[in-house]
């Protein structure tokens, strides 16, 4: 990474970018809604269509001198659409969580009834929890998962669709671990006359690469981030009919958002780009193929995995066992002082409280990107429980440390 005029500048700046990106290289990154990026995506980034103010859209803009942020804009939304196969692309929304309030502000009048998935269950934030303003804005009714497979019931879905009558119907999550089936979904919302959304922030790699379900061609609207499996920069997109593209584009903009961040639209273009190459496939295939392994390695090792295994790239594990183990928070913090690093979660029916929670959530994107393989899950799985085993012990956990280190050098990224 060339940071020289960062170095000579600010070097207080420059060091804290340093030692992060020692932490990046030196530790094994398990959070499954990280990724990263490459070279080409972070130079993007920090180019100078961040100077830029071009409020509105391609063609139609609020400042004059955007002749080349169109075609940059309209580059990224080409690729986009081939990339899902998608009627619409609005690639301005700044984030996951803009994305999801524009597409409601775009279909639902406050007040209206939206079912998503609880958080403890494995929805997001922004799926209608009482904190967050999707359910301060709207009557969002809750579902979870069946508490015998800790699976989807999508006849128990259509049940309650039924008796709430939602106006539009959610999937897609942030801690589900199995496949989601899209077209049970579009079947129920058609039932009740539902909006048929689907945010797969999480996925959104697994499905542009045809590893999962792709939602986009037969949903109304479907939303992502760019940042997790996609393997992109920060930031999110609204696909949707076009039936729904005024609507939808008017609710990002003038609607949420003010002037897009242009050099980010530049770098979603690069990594939608990458995601049309052929190794993005093969690069997606091994992120399910790692977490399978993962979830094997830990299972074997005594470890509960939720819904008994993964089919995408993250996995819950039952650290708490119903107090025969140690608690999520616990495992998160011993995990970190190996150079493991996680975060606690809920599962299903979890009898604890989401500060400290039963379990942590862990997955395979970044790892993936390194060069990691199957075989190499032995190995993670038996760091994790190393650790999980070894928890308050400073001076083992140092010691693992050491040798996640060292398991890490094999896989190098930035220079
Ligand atoms: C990560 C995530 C988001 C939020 O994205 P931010 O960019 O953090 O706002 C939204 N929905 C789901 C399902 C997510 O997993």
């Amino acid at each position: 990474m060339h940071l020289d005029y960062l170095k000579k500048q600010d070097p207080d700046i420059f060091k804290s970018i340093q030692e992060e990106k020692k932490r990046q290289m030196e530790g094994i990154e398990l959070i499954p809604s990280e990724n990263l990026v490459s070279q080409a995506v972070l130079e993007a980034m920090g180019s100078v269509p961040t100077n830029k103010y071009s409020e509105g859209y391609p063609g139609k803009r609020y400042y004059g001198g955007n002749e080349v942020i169109d075609d940059i804009e309209e580059l990224a939304i080409k690729r986009c659409r081939k990339l899902f196969n998608a009627q619409h692309v609005n690639v301005q929304p700044l984030s996951g969580s803009p994305a999801n309030m524009a597409v409601y502000f775009a279909v639902l009048e406050l007040g209206d009834t939206a079912m998503g998935m609880k958080l403890t269950e494995g929805g997001h934030l922004t799926h209608g929890h009482k904190v967050n303003f999707s359910g301060k804005l709207y009557r969002f009714v809750q579902y979870g998962v069946d508490r015998e497979t800790e699976m989807i019931d999508y006849d128990a879905i259509l049940q309650q669709a039924k008796k709430e009558n939602p106006k539009l119907i959610l999937s897609g999550y942030t801690a589900y671990p199995r496949k989601i089936n899209f077209k049970e979904f579009r079947k129920i919302c058609d039932e009740v006359g539902a909006f048929c959304m689907a945010d797969i922030a999480h996925i959104a790699g697994l499905c542009a690469a045809g590893v999962h379900e792709n939602p986009v061609p037969y949903f109304d609207a479907v939303t992502t981030t760019t940042h997790k499996t996609l393997r992109g920069p920060r930031g999110a997109v609204i696909m949707c009919r076009e039936e729904f593209a005024e609507k939808i584009d008017k609710a990002v903009f003038p609607g949420l958002q003010g002037g897009p961040h242009d050099q980010t639209t530049a770098a979603k273009a690069v990594a939608f780009g990458e995601a049309l190459k052929p190794e993005f496939k093969n690069y997606a295939k091994q992120i399910v193929k790692n977490s399978k392994a993962l979830a094997e390695a830990m299972m074997g090792e005594g470890q509960r995995i939720v819904s008994n295994g993964t089919d995408n790239h993250l996995m819950l594990v039952d650290t708490w066992m119903n107090g025969k183990g140690i608690t999520g928070k616990q495992a998160e913090h011993a995990l970190e002082k190996a150079g493991i690093y996680c975060n606690k979660n809920t599962i299903p029916f979890d009898t604890r409280s989401p500060w400290d929670p039963s379990g942590i959530r862990i997955g395979t994107p970044v790892i993936t990107t390194r060069g990691m393989k199957e075989k190499d899950m032995k190995e993670v799985a038996s760091f994790i429980v190393k650790a999980m085993k070894n928890h308050g012990n400073e001076n083992a956990l140092k010691k693992i440390r050491k040798n996640v280190t060292v398991f890490c050098k094999n896989f190098p990224f930035y220079k």
